[in-house]
């Protein structure tokens, strides 16, 4: 029979019933540690108390009124988000090609004010921003863009981690009003640019009145050790976008902006039906309050660092290991040989990993994960790759 599901995804054989912090159950009862938390999304892990409490409480109040109503859940998010993150405005959406979306409009405001006729933002190689028309156009990925064109106008691509490339750009386009890229690269396999790459970026930016946009989609939440991944090389954006981990499973996107670019939007500029509903922001309001009181950021930065150790001793020299990388609960363990069988093969040892860009095993665990379980993801993925 065929399935009434699109086949836009390759799934996995096995469907999960029920999540406890860690830990994923299957249909037959079976439990798999869950290195991978929903492609960063359960920052606090699975079925977390206060994220239940606050899902249920607010489900009994008032779930959805529409922005044409002030929504008070909103404001108090918005309060706690301009507070962690430096900037002053925000737009809520339910996603994160939504979120990106807001701001590659944003730009284009920027640019139209600017007297720039067709705008252009410049984004990266290898870059992940969503699949969306003007997204999937601004994502580095031959195959997110097959089939789909004419492509949206507007984009210049130049090599990650490259400020002379970009430097070009600034001398032969004067039509760029933007730099779009993620701090962090993620699906584009866990690329850490130069630690000095997101203030040059900054530089140039300032010098050329264009805006800085940041794609904190995956690197967010205290991911990287930071709430934001650029709080860890000292610099704000003029933009920044959220989804995936903010509502620990709930839909949610935000795209930030600071300074001039958050005074762009107008009444009648754009919306969202369900954007910032009362439902969502009180659950992502509670998941800020959690990785407050538990920390996270600061414990997602030191077990990082503990962890990216133990691969390093264990698995660095094999002759198959090309590179590991890792901030915070962010890794990227690099093969010189295709390795996408390594998924099924660990869930045969019940673990939930990643493979992305071909060759690059990704782990993003729950950043709530206990010393014991961390210790678990590290010798379970050193015994994949040792008898690949
Ligand atoms: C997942 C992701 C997106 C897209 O988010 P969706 O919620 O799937 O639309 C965009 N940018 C980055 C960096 C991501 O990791």
């Amino acid at each position: 029979m065929k399935s009434p599901i699109m086949p836009t995804y390759g799934r996995q054989d096995i469907a999960f019933v029920k999540g406890e912090g860690s830990w994923l159950i299957d249909s037959k009862g079976d439990r798999y540690l869950d290195a991978l938390s929903g492609i960063a999304v359960m920052v606090l892990g699975h079925s977390n108390p206060a994220i239940t409490r606050a899902i249920m409480e607010q489900s009994t109040e008032l779930i959805h009124t529409s922005n044409l109503y002030k929504i008070p859940n909103q404001e108090k998010l918005a309060e706690q988000l301009q507070a962690i993150s430096g900037m002053d405005n925000m737009f809520f959406a339910n996603s994160g090609a939504e979120a990106n979306e807001c701001a590659i409009k944003i730009a284009r405001l920027h640019g139209h004010k600017r007297k720039i006729e067709n705008p252009v933002i410049v984004v990266a190689d290898s870059a992940f921003h969503g699949r969306t028309l003007a997204t999937l156009t601004a994502t580095g990925n031959r195959k997110v863009h097959a089939g789909f064109e004419p492509l949206v106008d507007g984009f210049v691509r130049v090599p990650f981690n490259d400020i002379e490339a970009i430097k070009n750009v600034a001398k032969n386009n004067k039509s760029v009003v933007a730099i779009f890229v993620e701090p962090v690269q993620g699906e584009g396999g866990i690329r850490i640019p130069n630690v000095h790459y997101l203030k040059e970026l900054r530089n140039i930016c300032d010098q050329k009145d264009w805006l800085l946009m940041l794609d904190e989609i995956q690197t967010g939440y205290g991911r990287t050790g930071a709430f934001f991944s650029y709080q860890n090389y000292d610099v704000i954006p003029d933009i920044a976008t959220l989804a995936k981990g903010l509502g620990n499973g709930v839909p949610i996107g935000v795209c930030l902006a600071k300074g001039k670019a958050s005074e762009l939007m107008q009444p009648g500029n754009h919306g969202s039906t369900f954007g910032g509903n009362p439902l969502v922001c009180r659950v992502a309001s509670a998941v800020l309050d959690e990785i407050e009181r538990q920390n996270l950021s600061e414990r997602a930065g030191q077990l990082g660092l503990r962890m990216k150790k133990v691969f390093e001793d264990r698995i660095g020299s094999l002759n198959i290991v090309r590179e590991i990388r890792g901030i915070g609960l962010m890794f990227g363990i690099e093969l010189n040989e295709p390795c996408s069988h390594l998924v099924e093969k660990a869930l045969e040892k019940k673990l939930l990993i990643n493979v992305t860009a071909g060759n690059v095993i990704r782990l993003l665990p729950p950043l709530t994960i206990t010393d014991a379980e961390a210790d678990q993801i590290c010798e379970l993925v050193s015994q994949l790759i040792e008898g690949r």
